[in-house]
């Protein structure tokens, strides 16, 4: 990249915005994740080196409309469209140079080029380059794409120094792109990209690019894939790798068939892997064919989380409210079915049909489709008509069952049971050193999940 090069002397200034939903507080903008997304840092890696580049993840700052950069690079997801294209009009208003990507410009580039001086369709790697050039040089065209499926061989580690100093863990990567699974739902299904792969040694390189750090938020790292386990054997590989790094703590994401691969759970706990995301979606086996999650086997919860536990790595797992075959029978059992699964943390949300998926044409196909605006498609809104149950019903058990889970007797509860389960092996130092994240991972969920139920489920929107 360092061969591109611009024709004019002075030097620009690109400023990356992240974009991001507030919670509703009366601070806006700002959100409690540990963790900052990976699409800001990671452009501005691939940036050549012919602007100064700022990044600005507005889930911890107000968006600077008095920036003195010269280009604005927008990264945005579906519901926060409408957000992205008033940003943009505002930025283009005072003189700014506005270009826009992601995944909703690359599904539905001819509803949001107009908004934009130039948007990028498709991965970032091997185009952004030219576009950031052209910017420089004056020469900008309307629309950049990428090709269909791009190698993942030549990306450089994202710009930890360009992450704001409150996040407590800033080292975040990904090892592969694309999930074998076909989950109606999921904006991967949009339009299927083969599973594919960073090298090894590429993943290693950039969880050891973190001089630019302080020590202490180092040893702490998230892979920010949609699903690890796409391929197994590259898993445990990499986690082999990542065990020789001695992490303090390691986030990552995988479909839970995964679990029942012992040499996979034993290299997670290996590479002191300390929280695993896990789609769970449901605990209503009709609700999840429903929706293709053929993987998931409900009877396995249970077994699979305890493994996971018992290594000392704390479940997060996603669950969606309002899926096809839920009832209100069902809603009233879910609190003991999650208290018997025993899963540490959930996230829940209401099922979102995001334009493009299967899940979206089936109940467009259904006349069930009742609200269009996508500001609403972020997981708190109802948009769709639910086969068996109304609206308030839905609402009802949402809130009930999330502010029931996160209730402070519950929060501490299942503490004190998933530390119950962790036994020494190693040094004390170790040990202790291993509740401690353990503890310190599983309050700052608890309390963000907790917050969001209080302010944007129990409190209304
Ligand atoms: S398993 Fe997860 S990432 Fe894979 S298709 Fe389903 S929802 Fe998407």
């Amino acid at each position: 990249m360092k061969s591109i090069s611009a024709t004019q002397p002075d030097r620009k200034k690109l400023l990356i915005i992240v974009l991001f939903q507030n919670l509703g507080e009366d601070h806006p903008y700002y959100a409690q994740s540990p963790a900052p997304p990976l699409p800001g840092i990671l452009l501005a890696a691939l940036t050549p080196d012919i602007v100064d580049i700022e990044v600005l993840h507005e889930m911890v700052r107000p968006i600077n409309y008095q920036t003195d950069a010269d280009f604005i690079a927008l990264s945005f997801m579906d519901y926060l469209s409408p957000h992205a294209y008033d940003v943009a009009a505002r930025f283009r208003a005072m003189g700014k140079v506005v270009v826009g990507g992601g995944k909703f410009a690359s599904t539905f580039p001819d509803e949001v080029q107009p908004h934009f001086d130039a948007i990028l369709v498709g991965e970032a790697q091997e185009v952004w380059p030219h576009m950031v050039l052209d910017m420089v040089n004056g020469t900008l065209k309307p629309r950049y794409e990428a090709s269909a499926s791009p190698s993942l061989d030549t990306i450089p580690p994202p710009r930890y120094d360009l992450v704001e100093s409150v996040y407590t863990t800033p080292v975040v990567t990904e090892a592969t792109r694309g999930c074998p699974h076909p989950c109606t739902y999921c904006q991967l299904n949009i339009k299927r990209m083969p599973f594919r792969q960073r090298p090894v040694a590429d993943v290693l390189r950039d969880l050891s690019a973190t001089q630019c750090l302080p020590w202490y938020k180092r040893k702490m790292a998230m892979l920010l894939d949609n699903n690890l386990g796409g391929d197994l054997a590259y898993a445990r590989e990499l986690l082999h790798g990542i065990a020789a790094l001695k992490l303090w703590g390691l986030g990552a994401q995988f479909s839970i068939e995964c679990l029942r691969d012992e040499k996979f759970v034993e290299a997670l706990a290996e590479a002191n892997c300390r929280m695993a995301f896990i789609g769970m979606e449901s605990l209503e086996p009709k609700s999840l064919a429903a929706v293709k999650k053929r993987q998931n086997n409900v009877e396995e919860y249970r077994e699979a989380f305890d493994r996971l536990h018992r290594r000392g790595i704390l479940t997060f797992t996603g669950y969606m409210f309002a899926l096809d075959e839920d009832t209100t029978e069902y809603y009233n059992r879910l609190p003991r079915l999650l208290e018997e699964v025993g899963t540490t943390v959930i996230l829940p949300s209401i099922a979102i049909p995001l334009y493009g998926t299967p899940l979206h044409q089936q109940v467009v196909d259904e006349g069930r489709l009742v609200d269009r605006d996508l500001s609403h498609y972020e997981g708190d809104h109802i948009v769709f008509r639910h086969k068996h149950l109304t609206d308030e019903q839905i609402h009802e058990a949402y809130a009930r069952v999330t502010m029931g889970f996160y209730s402070w007797r519950n929060i501490f509860g299942r503490w004190a049971k998933f530390m119950k389960k962790q036994e020494k092996h190693g040094s004390w130092r170790n040990h202790l050193l291993k509740l401690f994240i353990l503890t310190f991972i599983y309050v700052k969920l608890s309390i963000f999940q907790r917050h969001h139920g209080l302010v944007k489920i129990k409190g209304g929107y």
